[in-house]
């Protein structure tokens, strides 16, 4: 398995910690807004990393975060709180937003067959290990407290930009134009672990701390997150590009400092998804989600499609005319497994054949181009029906594409009905001829297109998988 390190800014040889085990950490969503497909392209990739590391055998643990509190406009501590703002503009409590949006985002996820990570964390559950993280910060010296708030010291660091070769400019990137200087920063890049003081009189949610009632920034909750569950070193940390500065190298910053030692090895980041106009964003122009999507008479799936024919290190511009070829890709893929018919044994030897070769070119820095190729390869083959079946069930798992699913059958949709009913038919005459085996593959040739029927005392019933 390869993957791209930002690090190091290399293609490396991924080598976990552990042999055979992966520790993984996402920035989870800031739960102010419903999630733009854009965040949903770093999802979708994020999941796809962690189901190609199973696909390859790892027992992948992964960890994600809600954030919920610190958060603010700017990612350079200033501006207004993101879930107050969420809060003041739909009426309603931080905690009624954090909660609706969480559930908004993971039904998303779901939509979009994105596996639901190991832990799930809101920032707001770990509010005692923040508090002890910044504490060991400033009794190392690598924290101060001025203004009332407490902030990291960077000059503290022998190296602060551990992402490397970029200019300031570009990693300027997760930074608003907006920024108004805090006077109480030692170094411009310092950046706050614990606000007490703060333009914000009415933060709705604050906690006792040893420097006074008030809340955590943004980037601890990262550090302290990952560490509960993941332990003090860590094999890969996902992100958005956006992410990478000041985010995450304040992330390591912090952690590194903590800890003593190198903390996180793997650096994976996503490029951005764009609109037509530039990067998206949830306050300009059309506010793009996957509900809107489905309104538009999209089903998500193919917004997965669309993630996984581009290669998570390019950026991606997003258009609904480029949308409907994949919308066309998708129904002429699913066209084409559905004539599959499971026919002939499967030949275990050639399903783990195909396994390997597709481990090796997903495997090669989340190629999902290379995958989705392998899968045309696969329909074109002279492997048998059956088989063919098995693969395409197996590079599904890393895909997630329902590849085998029946169509949702539209109200009305009598065509499937018919169709079934008179496989139905077919096994009750093999039934009665006492043709088992033919009676036994109508079933699995059901089965392998997403159909499950069970005899029952009232005769045979149907239902999709
Ligand atoms: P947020 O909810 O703003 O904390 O962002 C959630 C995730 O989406 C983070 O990992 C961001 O880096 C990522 N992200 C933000 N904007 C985009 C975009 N336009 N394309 C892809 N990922 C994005
Ligand atoms: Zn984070």
């Amino acid at each position: 398995m390869k993957i791209y390190n930002s690090l190091t800014r290399n293609i490396e040889e991924f080598i976990p910690n552990e042999p055979g085990k992966v520790s993984m950490y996402t920035c989870g969503p800031t739960v102010y807004h419903f999630a733009h497909i854009g965040n949903l392209r770093t999802y979708i990739c994020e999941d796809v990393l962690e189901k190609i590391l199973r696909f390859s055998g790892y027992d992948v643990k992964r960890v994600m975060n809600i954030t919920d509190v610190g958060h603010l406009s700017s990612d350079a501590d200033t501006g207004e709180d993101k879930m107050v703002k969420g809060a003041q503009r739909e009426h309603k409590t931080v905690m009624e937003i954090a909660k609706f949006y969480t559930d908004a985002f993971f039904k998303d996820c779901e939509k979009l067959n994105i596996k639901m990570p190991d832990v799930v964390e809101p920032a707001t559950n770990c509010i005692s290990e923040f508090i002890h993280m910044i504490e060991v910060l400033l009794e190392k010296g690598f924290a101060y407290k001025a203004g009332e708030n407490v902030y990291f010291d960077t000059s503290k660091l022998k190296e602060y930009y551990v992402f490397g070769n970029q200019n300031e400019d570009e990693l300027m990137v997760g930074v608003r134009d907006d920024v108004s200087e805090d006077s109480n920063k030692r170094n411009k890049n310092d950046f706050v672990l614990w606000f007490t003081k703060s333009k914000f009189e009415d933060q709705a949610l604050k906690w006792e701390s040893p420097w006074g009632v008030g809340y955590p920034g943004w980037h601890i909750e990262c550090s302290c997150i990952s560490m509960k569950h993941l332990g003090d070193k860590m094999d890969i940390h996902c992100g958005g590009v956006d992410n990478m500065f000041p985010h995450h190298t304040n992330e390591i910053a912090q952690s590194e400092a903590y800890l003593g030692h190198k903390w996180c090895n793997y650096w994976f980041h996503v490029h951005h998804l764009n609109d037509e106009t530039g990067k998206m964003s949830k306050s300009k122009g059309e506010f793009l989600t996957v509900s809107l999507l489905e309104s538009k008479g999209y089903d998500p799936i193919v917004y997965r499609l669309f993630a996984l024919q581009s290669h998570y290190r390019k950026p991606l511009t997003f258009s609904y005319e480029t949308l409907d070829q994949t919308a066309a890709t998708y129904k002429k893929l699913k066209n084409r497994i559905a004539a599959v018919k499971a026919e002939g044994d499967v030949d275990e030897a050639a399903v783990k054949e195909w396994h390997d070769k597709f481990a090796e070119a997903v495997g090669n820095d989340c190629n999902t181009a290379m995958g989705l190729t392998l899968l045309y390869d696969v329909l074109k083959s002279d492997l048998n029906g059956s088989t063919k079946l098995k693969v395409i069930e197996d590079y599904d798992y890393v895909l997630s594409l329902n590849l085998l699913k029946a169509e949702e059958a539209e109200d009305g949709d009598d065509e499937l009905s018919a169709y079934v009913e008179g496989k139905i038919a077919e096994r009750a005459q093999a039934k009665k001829d006492k043709d088992f085996a033919r009676a036994d593959a109508i079933r699995d040739e059901l089965a392998a297109q997403g159909i499950i029927i069970e005899d029952t005392r009232e005769g045979v019933k149907w239902k999709r998988a």
